[in-house]
């Protein structure tokens, strides 16, 4: 595996060198609103290796404390990509089991004079903020007394008010540069029922507040985030500062990953699934973990490819072909490669004896012994790629059968093309070959050099099999128009019905196979023993054709 590197590494290194922290300590903190998608890896992968390097821990935290549109399962989801992926939490937490911390801490402030109840609706909130270029006003509230102020927030907990009567600022500095420290709201009331808490609070942190000092309680040593969260550091290590926690935890920001024809927002993905255009999260089509899984993408490749990219301060796009990359390296040596045809033409051998099917050696992957050897069958009938026809040869660099020419068959032998049949429609039926015993498995590979060498299946032997070829979604060049939904790809999903050779008796999720000349490809949920189905998780880079 890729090792990692980059400039985080080189901060916690420095920590540990100078005592700053005994140990690495870190947490991946999703909110449990949406499934994982290939973005996200790379904030877990990121938090998981780096505490790994450094024989730290890292915590599985979920940011719940917005109750409004959080779900169970998500959390659920979440918990199983993050396995999957092979990595194992410290702790499984839940920003919610805080709430009465967090609670005794607003206490804190407000007893220290940092922070009021203000009757402010939001709109005068905001009016009074200010803006870049000026400064905000003073809440008629900000100068309330610490009684005051206790006994109003103790209400506000015990549902006194409506929601959006009374909130709680921080009382920081209305005139500051950063608008983010103008007195930001801490707490606000909402009468919603929470997943884990139930109707217990009708009063909720803000994400700001929240967010500090659950890595305060829970001693994240380094609190990594994306690039959004930069100018709300400052408020970040306001809080742990006057709230004065046992631990001081570091906030550093990274760069959001995004790669070419790939949508990553939430907001889009929802809309893919609502509007039914996709299957579901799972689909092989989303960038979803579940989706990718489905698919037939490898942890391994996911990870290496994060590892690859590195990290940096800056958001970075980055090629699919890399990831694509990455899981071709991975499947390389691990896959079994057999033959699978995917738009069958039939083949008839005619000197070939009829009522005779012969089983010639091959190995699974001539890169790795290992993955043994097998047996392939052979007759007069077979099946080869409809590609793989032409009637006439078009030119010197055409590799394939066509009439007049030798074609070698992988793992069999020499046929050549004379004749074809037609169908009542006029299109090739069948192409009649003959085939010469003498270059059987390629052996007596004689002095004459065939014209390419091409697959094909046993056709009374062969299984019936749905292939499921993916192209993205959408294109980037689509994406950022009006209505992206009206531009998705309609090739995204294409099912092609084949055959595969019979070389196992069961084909089973998650297995993967290299169909030779035709790419990666893994058992999809649906396949059943009768009806195989596969998707095709990535071409191969050089197709042979
Ligand atoms: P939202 O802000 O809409 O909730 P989010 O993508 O930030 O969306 P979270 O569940 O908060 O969703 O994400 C969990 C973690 O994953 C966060 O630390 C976030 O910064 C990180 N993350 C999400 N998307 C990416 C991305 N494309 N690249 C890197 N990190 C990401
Ligand atoms: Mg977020």
């Amino acid at each position: 595996m890729e090792e990692i590197s980059n400039f985080i590494k080189t901060i916690m290194q420095k920590d540990l060198e100078t005592g700053r922290v005994s140990e690495i300590v870190t947490r991946f903190p999703p909110e449990p609103n949406a499934y994982l998608h290939i973005g996200h890896a790379r904030a877990l992968v990121t938090n998981f290796e780096l505490a790994k390097h450094f024989n730290g821990r890292t915590n599985l935290r979920f940011d719940d404390t917005n109750p409004a549109k959080e779900d169970v399962e998500f959390v659920e989801a979440i918990i199983k990509d993050i396995e999957w992926l092979g990595y194992k939490p410290d702790k499984i937490l839940f920003g919610s089991d805080y709430f009465e911390e967090s609670y005794q801490y607003a206490v804190k402030l407000i007893k220290k004079g940092l922070a009021y109840v203000c009757d402010l609706s939001q709109e005068e909130i905001r009016e009074y903020r200010g803006t870049l270029t000026e400064p905000g006003r003073n809440s008629p509230y900000r100068n309330r007394s610490v009684e005051e102020n206790l006994e109003l927030f103790e209400n506000m907990r015990n549902g006194v008010y409506k929601e959006g009567e009374k909130v709680l600022r921080a009382k920081i500095d209305m005139s500051h540069p950063n608008l983010n420290m103008r007195d930001p709201v801490i707490y606000r009331i909402m009468y919603v029922e929470h997943h884990r808490q139930g109707t217990k609070w009708c009063i909720f942190p803000m994400y700001d507040f929240a967010h500090p000092l659950q890595d305060a309680i829970e001693g994240i040593t380094h609190s990594l985030c994306s690039l959004e969260y930069e100018n709300h550091r400052i408020l970040y290590d306001w809080f742990i500062e006057h709230c004065e926690t046992p631990h001081v935890p570091q906030q550093i920001e990274f760069g959001r990953l995004n790669i070419t024809n790939t949508i990553m927002s939430k907001r889009y993905l929802r809309q893919l699934v609502e509007k039914g255009l996709v299957e579901g999260y799972d689909d092989p089509r989303m960038p979803t973990l579940i989706g990718l899984r489905r698919r037939g993408y490898t942890p391994e490749a996911i990870k290496n490819f994060i590892l690859a990219t590195g990290l940096s301060r800056i958001n970075s796009t980055v090629e699919s072909d890399m990831l694509e990359h990455f899981l071709r390296e991975d499947l390389k040596l691990k896959a079994k490669r057999l033959m699978a045809v995917i738009e069958p033409l039939k083949v008839i051998i005619t000197n070939y004896p009829e009522d005779e099917v012969e089983y010639l050696d091959a190995v699974n992957n001539v890169e790795n012994p290992e993955l043994g050897t097998r047996k392939v069958a052979f007759s007069r009938n077979l099946y080869i790629d409809r590609n793989d026809f032409v009637l006439q040869k078009p030119n010197k660099h055409y590799k394939r059968l066509a009439l007049g020419i030798e074609v070698r068959l992988f793992n069999a032998y020499f046929i050549k093309a004379y004749d074809v049949k037609y169908d009542s429609e006029g299109n090739i039926e069948a192409v009649l070959c003959t085939y010469d015993p003498e270059t059987k498995s390629g052996s007596g590979f004689n002095a004459r050099k065939p014209n390419g060498t091409i697959h094909f299946v046993e056709a009374t032997t062969a299984r019936p099999a749905t292939f499921n070829l993916f192209e993205p979604l959408i294109y980037d060049s689509e994406v950022d128009k009006d209505n992206f939904i009206e531009r998705l790809n309609p090739n995204s999903w294409i099912q092609k019905a084949g055959y595969i050779e019979n070389a196992q008796e069961r084909f089973e999720e998650p297995e993967k196979f290299q169909f030779i000349r035709e790419g990666y490809f893994t058992v999809d949920k649906t396949s059943t023993d009768e009806q195989l189905v596969f998707n095709r998780i990535v071409p191969l880079k050089s197709s042979v054709k």
